[in-house]
């Protein structure tokens, strides 16, 4: 897969590094929450909340147009993380 970059997410998408994103918990993809693939724990998992910089530091493990699908009204940067986002 391409490696993504804050640079390039940023110009292609819009998505900024503190842009949080609703992702399983268990894969840490936003593909997974929105239905369009299933990983073994979806039934059960929790949905969490995580920025683009930590996602794109995880790999990114998908393609970053599922996170627009999923992304999460913009937090200040003294909000901290967001957690326990249920569905
Ligand atoms: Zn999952």
């Amino acid at each position: 897969m391409k490696k993504w970059t804050l640079s390039n997410v940023w110009t292609k998408y819009r998505l900024d590094a503190l842009d949080y994103i609703q992702v399983c918990a268990n894969c840490n993809q936003a593909s997974c929450w929105l239905g369009e693939f299933y990983c073994d724990s979806a039934k059960t998992a929790d949905v969490v909340g995580r920025s683009v910089r930590d996602l794109l530091k995880l790999g990114p493990l998908e393609h970053p147009e599922y996170w627009l699908k999923a992304r999460i009204k913009r937090t200040r940067i003294d909000d901290g993380p967001l957690t326990g986002v249920t569905k």
